[in-house]
């Protein structure tokens, strides 16, 4: 079993910004309002995530690490699935192809830890801290080492955590993060939680993430169309970053790369943009859960919806309105 859930799991897992990106997506899940990161390594030999977040009752525990236990979905509905997370295997995943450890408190209740290295349980023993959840993952593949030789350098990998953390922050914005450097100390990346109604914390989370000068062009889009609702924050077709491309689409609050969504939000530009110019946007579509299936593929950001030609229309009519308003 050990050896199915180590191939099952490099799946999952490419690279530490993948664990990251299924760590806080569970913080996030629970309710945190902080979520801290630390890495060494570029998260290699470690990612620390503390939230203040629910917790997990420890008879939950040794269930929380168990392939397909997951609270969120009963298996008779796999396409009704309101939160993020694949199925229940992250932390699976994780104790498989790493050292982990998961150390929580729910209110009311004695904290507790358990254990999981390369795909083998260790039993629960009673731990302090704080109500919420810390999880360690230590020696990230020291268990599949051929997972190792596709690591970039500690820089890029660190890189690519900060990044995955700006992505889930932009819709969160409401939810403080931090990520540090455990050698150095250094903070990497802060974002104090945003408050305030309607798109006034989006603005600001957008605005600390992407800069003022990306928020002060920028026009807040809000369209609706057969159940699917788009709102977000596209800039001017005059505001540019040079070769930065800066299109960040959300499906349902989780953040996806995705062809049918990228294309349509080009296509909203086309003829506004210059040759050689990228539009620049923060995209969120919400729908019902059942319409749209954000679990494709474990590692891959894919959507597969039920009305593509829908959204399509959505967001090509969406941003081309604002764009003429705004424009004319
Ligand atoms: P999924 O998120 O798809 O359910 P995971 O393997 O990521 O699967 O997590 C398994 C379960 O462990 C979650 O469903 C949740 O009940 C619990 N869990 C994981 N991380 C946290 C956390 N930070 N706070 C509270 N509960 C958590
Ligand atoms: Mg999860």
């Amino acid at each position: 079993e050990a050896a199915i859930n180590r191939i099952a799991a490099g799946e999952v897992v490419e690279r530490p910004a993948s664990a990251v990106k299924e760590l806080v997506e569970n913080a996030v899940d629970a309710g945190a309002r902080r979520i801290e990161v630390v890495i060494a390594h570029g998260g290699r030999s470690l990612i620390r995530v503390t939230d203040d977040g629910c917790g997990i009752p420890e008879a939950q525990l040794p269930l929380a690490l168990a392939r397909h236990a997951t609270s969120k979905i009963d298996g008779t509905d796999l396409l009704n699935i309101r939160s993020f997370g694949f199925r229940g295997e992250a932390l699976a995943s994780l104790g498989a192809v790493g050292r982990l450890s998961v150390t929580s408190r729910v209110e009311g209740a004695e904290g507790a830890r358990i254990g999981m290295s390369g795909g083998r349980a260790e039993g629960c023993a009673p731990a302090a801290l704080d109500c919420g959840t810390v999880v360690e993952l230590r020696d990230l593949f020291y268990a599949t080492p051929a997972r190792l030789k596709f690591l970039r350098t500690d820089r890029a990998e660190a890189q690519a955590v900060a990044d995955t953390l700006r992505r889930i922050a932009m819709a969160e914005p409401r939810v403080g993060f931090t990520l540090r450097d455990d050698e150095s100390g250094r903070v990497i990346l802060r974002l104090d939680p945003e408050r305030g109604e309607g798109q006034a914390p989006l603005e600001a989370r957008l605005r600390a993430i992407l800069g003022a000068e990306f928020t002060d062009n920028a026009i807040p889009l809000e369209a609706e169309r057969e159940g699917h609702v788009l709102t977000g924050l596209a800039a001017l077709p005059t505001y540019s970053r040079g070769a930065a491309v800066q299109q960040f689409v959300f499906v349902n609050g989780r953040p996806v790369r995705d062809k049918l969504l990228t294309g349509a939000l080009k296509a909203g530009y086309s003829d506004l943009m210059h040759a050689g110019r990228h539009p620049a946007a923060a995209l969120f579509v919400t729908c019902d859960p059942a319409r749209v299936d954000v679990n494709v593929h474990p590692a891959k950001a894919e959507v597969r919806f039920r009305d593509p030609a829908s959204v399509r229309s959505l967001i090509v009519t969406g941003l081309r309105q604002a764009l003429a308003g705004a424009t004319h």
